[in-house]
C-alpha cells in the first residue's frame, strides 16, 4: 500500500460549498489529507511521495456519503421476500459482496439505519477490521415498530422480532429495546413512524404518539446514540422532530407546520426521492400497478416542494437512497438523489454535492473527520472526469469515475467484481415475481429460470 499519493491537475471541489480551485495539488499521507496548493507540491518535493495521479481536466472531490442504505436486505421485489425468504448466514455473506459494491461506486460512506437480524454492526466492524471491503459504515440494528408495523402493515406479526423487525407496544419496551441494540453495539436507532392501515385512504399514517417517541429519543440519546426516523407523511414528521428525533427519512407530505417543528428542532432531512424515482421511472418494467406509479410521482412532487422551503430554512440534507431493493440495486443508483435534488427541489449542483459529501459526516457521526477534501481530514476522495457543478448525473456514470480513494487507499475499480447468481432457494422469489401469473408473455431468460426450479 502506498503510503503517500499526491494527486495533481485537477479542479478540486472541496465539499465545503465554496467555488472549485483549478489545477489545486492534494498530498494524501497514511490515511489522511496532508496538505493542498502549494504547500501540496512543496511537501512533495521535500519528502517524496509514492504515488503520482493526474488528474488533468477532471474534478477532485470528497467520497460521497449515502445516508440511506439497507446492505443486508438483498435487494428484495418487495416484502414477502424480504421478510420470508431471507437466511441470516447467507444475509451476511451478501451485505459483504454488496459493501464491495458500494465502495466502487464512488460512496466512501453509508449509514445503514436498519438491516436483518444484527448484520449492520457485523459488517460494519468486518469493514472496519479490514476482512470486508467497503465504505465507512455507521449501522442501526432491526426496525423497531409499534404492532401497526411501517411500509408492511399487517405485514408484520403482531408480536416479536423477526430478522427485519422488532415489534415495541409500549414506553417500557421502547426503552428496552433501544438499550438492547445499544449493548450490540449500534451507532443510530430506527424507528418506523408511520405505517400502513387497510381502512385509512392514502399514504401511510402516524403511529406512534409524542410520548413514546420521546421515551426512544431520550433513552438514546442518554447512551450517545442517534435516532433515524421512517415518517411518511406530515404529523409523523412533526412529532418525530418535537421528540428530538435526529435525522428524518421522507418527510412526506411535510406540511407547514412539520416544517417549522423540523426548523426548530434542529434535525436533518433525508428525502430519499431515489427509490419513489426509480418505481415512477421504471416500475412498469417490474410490474408495479400503474396508478400506483402516479402515487409515487405526486409524493415526490408534493414534498419536493415544501422540501425547498426547507433547504431554504437552512434546514441540513442528506443525500440517501435507499439502495438495497430490487429498483435499487446495490452500486447503481447512490448518486440519483443528487440529480432528484437538483430536479425535483431547484437545489443547485453544489448544494446537492454538500448534501452528499459534507453533510453526509453527520450520518457516519464523522463530523469534522470526512466529507471534506481539507488538511487533516480522513482521504476519502474521488477523482471524476468531468464537472459535476455543470452536470450533476455525470456522479452516476461508472466509466467517469477516475479514483476511488478511501483511508488514503487506491480502491481497485478495474478488477471485475464476479456476478450474483441465484442459489437455488431464491427461485421462491423468482416464482413470486413470475410475470406468468399474471398472463404475460415471457422472455428467453424468464423460460430458461423457469425450467430450471
Ligand atoms: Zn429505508
Amino acid at each position: 500500500m502506498a503510503d503517500s499519493i499526491l494527486i495533481t491537475g485537477g479542479a478540486v471541489l472541496d465539499g465545503t460549498g465554496a467555488p472549485p480551485r483549478a489545477d489545486e495539488a492534494v498530498l494524501v499521507r497514511g490515511d489522511r489529507i496532508a496538505a493542498l496548493g502549494a504547500d501540496a507540491l512543496a511537501q512533495a518535493e521535500s519528502d517524496g511521495v509514492d504515488e503520482r495521479v493526474d488528474a488533468t481536466g477532471r474534478t477532485v472531490m470528497p467520497g460521497l456519503i449515502d445516508a440511506h442504505t439497507h446492505l443486508s436486505f438483498g435487494e428484495p421485489t418487495g416484502n414477502d421476500e424480504l421478510f420470508h425468504h431471507r437466511t441470516q448466514g447467507y444475509s451476511s455473506m451478501l451485505s459483504a459482496y454488496h459493501a464491495r459494491k458500494v465502495l466502487r461506486a464512488g460512496v466512501t460512506g453509508v449509514l445503514d439505519a436498519d438491516c436483518l437480524w444484527s448484520i449492520g454492526v457485523e459488517l460494519r466492524d468486518a469493514i472496519e477490521t479490514g476482512i470486508v471491503e467497503g465504505p465507512r459504515m455507521r449501522a442501526g440494528g432491526q426496525a423497531l415498530m409499534t404492532m401497526l408495523g411501517g411500509t408492511a402493515g399487517r405485514m408484520i406479526a403482531d408480536d416479536g422480532t423477526t430478522g427485519y423487525a422488532t415489534v415495541v407496544h409500549n414506553r417500557d419496551m421502547m426503552v428496552r429495546e433501544v438499550r438492547r441494540q445499544i449493548k450490540h453495539g449500534v451507532d443510530w436507532i430506527k424507528i418506523m413512524v408511520t405505517g400502513q392501515i387497510p381502512t385509512m385512504k392514502g399514504p401511510e399514517v402516524k403511529v406512534w404518539n409524542l410520548d413514546e417517541l420521546r421515551a426512544v429519543c431520550d433513552t438514546a440519546h442518554e447512551l450517545n446514540t442517534k435516532v433515524v426516523a421512517h415518517c411518511r407523511n406530515s404529523e409523523s414528521t412533526r412529532d418525530a422532530a418535537r421528540a428530538g428525533v435526529d435525522l428524518i427519512y421522507h418527510a412526506s407530505y411535510m406540511d407547514d407546520e412539520a416544517l417549522e417543528a423540523v426548523v426548530e428542532s434542529g434535525s436533518a432531512l433525508c428525502p430519499t426521492f431515489t427509490l419513489l424515482g426509480n418505481l415512477a421511472d421504471y416500475g412498469a418494467k417490474v410490474g408495479s400497478a400503474p396508478e400506483l406509479l402516479d402515487v409515487f410521482r405526486a409524493e415526490i412532487e408534493i414534498t419536493a416542494a415544501q422540501m425547498a422551503k426547507a433547504h431554504a430554512a437552512g434546514v441540513p440534507f442528506l443525500a440517501g437512497s435507499e439502495t438495497g431493493f430490487a429498483v435499487t440495486p446495490v452500486g447503481e443508483w447512490h448518486a440519483r438523489e443528487l440529480e432528484m435534488f437538483v430536479q425535483y427541489m431547484g437545489m443547485s449542483p453544489m448544494d446537492a454535492i454538500v448534501a452528499a459529501t459534507r453533510n453526509g459526516a453527520f450520518a457516519l457521526r464523522m463530523e469534522g473527520q470526512v466529507g471534506t477534501l481539507e488538511t487533516g481530514r480522513l482521504a476519502d476522495i474521488l477523482v471524476v472526469d468531468g464537472d459535476p457543478l455543470q452536470d450533476v448525473t455525470i456522479l452516476q456514470d461508472r466509466s467517469r469515475l477516475a479514483e476511488v480513494i478511501k483511508g488514503g487507499r487506491r480502491v481497485d475499480l478495474v478488477t471485475p467484481i464476479p456476478e450474483r447468481r441465484m442459489r437455488s432457494t431464491d427461485q421462491v422469489r423468482f416464482l413470486a415475481s413470475c410475470p406468468l401469473t399474471r398472463g404475460l408473455a415471457l422472455t428467453e431468460e424468464q423460460l430458461e429460470k423457469l425450467a430450471r426450479v
